[in-house]
């Protein structure tokens, strides 16, 4: 029998602490979603059957034993590839990893399960974390639930498909330049990217240290903030973790922001974007202000630089995290002839094991490193990149949240940026917040129709660096305004359908 209909996470979290539903059918909801679906998503790498049901029937004996239940007991979780998992495999979507197992879980997945979550899966993903369509997974691409013809997203692409087909109630992604707000708007739901150092990287395979975060996808903005609370605080085992307890965002969220002030930088609406995408953030700033909220306008001249700032910085780091995989102490080897030597081991085994799109990073990373160019691009990037923080910690200063586009467009079609300088242009309104450090959430904001079917659209809202009560409740404030324009359109399928 199917599972009633629940409003988000939340809502299904309470009725399975009172009993009302079994974590055991929201399991079984889960693969039942996944044994329809997935064959033409392919939001997964591997599932968990057995031993998710399992999890799910010793929530619903403590339960019946009269046990306190934790927050997220018996929902279900996807998890993206790129988090170590003690449990399956963790391969990042890349030959490279393809048949690795991870000694021990990720300190993110640690506390979810310990928090009750149930995991459903590994997700697919660009590989390593590099892309934004969710085309670049060895094992084939991921498609969009709204539109298979269409991409879902990347590089969290498996964690947005999972959510927005109702295979999970809740997925974790990582977010390095918009790896889990730009799925989530493609794929109509809420992607939270937390301040850098918010929660631990442990177990989150490096991309770009100084900008990678592990971070929530949910049907909800209140569902977010509880996965954020059960996921955030100090782990000693990152050291880049801030010294700041566990938050409680859950418990606030749904108090709205007394004289909100929402500024919309100029630089966002611009003529390139998609017309709904900008009537998506007019329509919000409406909403804000007829909710009591001033909406100023913001000027951030810098917000072009970010991509060619970020595409310096993200393949730097990730030329040096990569290094590591070399064919000598885990994942894939290259097979030598007799006589070959150490050279051709390393060139074969990485020639072999990575991708096309992770192999134009390495090069890009190697050479901006090298001597004499390191000046030239890496250095000036980290100046820039100093430029933007303050930039947006002056905007920061009148306002309390900045609003605007999750991405210029709606979810495109497969191989519509086949070209790699088209693909990276779609993250240019999400690349900042990773620069600087500091917080966002894209939320569904309303569709476009292209060929008959919707297309959800996503908005994004920034706070500054630790502000992440500020941001989760001016979304919420938003995302209960525009629920009427995000009801689930005839037809369509939308997150927990
Ligand atoms: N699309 C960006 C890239 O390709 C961001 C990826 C991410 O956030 N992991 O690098």
């Amino acid at each position: 029998m199917a599972l009633p209909a629940h409003e988000d996470m939340t809502a299904l979290r309470d009725a399975v602490a009172s009993g009302a539903v079994s974590a055991e059918a929201v399991c079984a909801e889960a693969f039942r979603a996944v044994r329809a679906r997935d064959g033409a998503i392919h939001a997964f790498h591997e599932t968990f059957e057995e031993r998710a049901m399992e999890r799910a029937r010793a929530v619903d004996r403590d339960r019946a034993a009269g046990r306190p239940l934790p927050p997220l007991a018996g929902m279900t979780v996807a998890v993206k590839d790129n988090l170590a998992t003690s449990f399956g495999h963790t391969t990042c979507s890349s030959r490279m990893l393809g048949t690795y197992r991870s000694p021990f879980d990720a300190t993110a997945v640690e506390r979810l399960e310990r928090a009750g979550a149930v995991v459903v899966g590994k997700t697919n993903m660009d590989e390593f974390a590099m892309g934004s369509s969710g085309e670049h997974c060895r094992w084939g691409p991921v498609a969009n639930p709204w539109d298979t013809s269409r991409v879902p997203g990347g590089s969290s692409a498996g964690s947005a498909a999972a959510l927005a087909a109702g295979m999970c109630q809740a997925s974790i992604g990582s977010d390095t330049g918009g790896s889990i707000r730009q799925p989530a708007a493609f794929c109509g739901v809420v992607g939270l990217k937390p301040t850098y150092g918010r929660i631990s990287r442990w177990g989150l395979v490096a991309f770009g240290s100084s900008l990678d975060q592990v971070g929530p996808m949910a049907r909800s903005v209140r569902d977010a903030a509880l996965l954020h609370d059960a996921m955030s605080g100090v782990d000693p085992r990152d050291s880049t973790v801030a010294d700041r307890p566990p938050t409680q965002l859950a418990a606030s969220v749904e108090r709205p922001i007394e004289g909100l002030r929402v500024g919309v930088p100029r630089q966002y609406l611009s003529d390139a974007n998609d017309p709904e995408v900008n009537a998506a953030v007019a329509a919000a700033e409406d909403a804000f202000r007829a909710m009591g909220a001033t909406v100023l306008p913001v000027d951030l001249p810098l917000t072009d630089v970010g991509i060619s700032t970020y595409y310096v910085i993200a393949p730097a780091e990730a030329s040096s995290n990569l290094a590591r995989y070399d064919g000598i102490r885990y994942g894939h080897r290259a097979t030598l002839a007799p006589g070959e030597d150490l050279a051709t081991l390393y060139a074969r085994t990485r020639a072999e094991g990575f991708g096309p799109e992770v192999q134009r990073r390495i090069m890009l990373g190697t050479y901006m490193l090298s001597s004499g160019y390191y000046d030239a691009y890496y250095k000036r990037a980290l100046q820039v990149r100093r430029l933007i923080k303050e930039e947006l910690d002056r905007a920061f200063a009148s306002c309390d949240v900045l609003l605007g586009p999750t991405t210029p467009t709606p979810a495109f079609r497969f191989g519509a940026n086949a070209d790699p300088l088209a693909m990276y242009l779609c993250d240019v309104y999400t690349v900042n917040t990773n620069i600087a450090g500091i917080c966002g959430v894209s939320l569904p904001a309303g569709y476009a129709v292209r060929d008959g079917r919707h297309l959800p659209i996503g908005v994004q809202l920034q706070a500054n660096a630790f502000e992440e009560d500020r941001l989760v409740r001016a979304a919420r404030m938003l995302e209960r305004a525009l629920a009427p324009r995000t009801a689930r359109p005839e037809g369509a399928v939308t997150a927990g359908a």
